[in-house]
């Protein structure tokens, strides 16, 4: 896959933002008693995105903002691929 400058420093900063997260321990909600908030960390790259009421209506969400915009402009598989590699 043949990328310009600008998504390659996007694919980057993925992959820096990727590997920092790794070393970080994903806070576990299943060990917190019922009626604590809901953490959710971007399925990407794995940054903490929110906290949220176990209760809450909306859709959880999936990617954080920076993953979001390489979803937006398809480079978020070739992302996946190069830390996957
Ligand atoms: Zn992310």
């Amino acid at each position: 896959m043949k990328l310009n400058r600008v998504e390659e420093r996007l694919i980057d900063e993925f992959m820096r933002r990727y590997e920092s997260n790794k070393q970080k321990q994903p806070f576990d909600s299943s060990s917190l008693v019922a009626g604590s908030p809901m953490y959710y960390y971007c399925k990407a790259c794995g940054a903490f995105i929110t906290a949220l009421p176990e209760t809450h209506f909306t859709p959880a969400p999936r990617y954080c903002d920076d993953c979001e915009r390489l979803k937006t402009e398809a480079l978020l598989d070739e992302a996946l691929r190069r830390v996957k590699a």
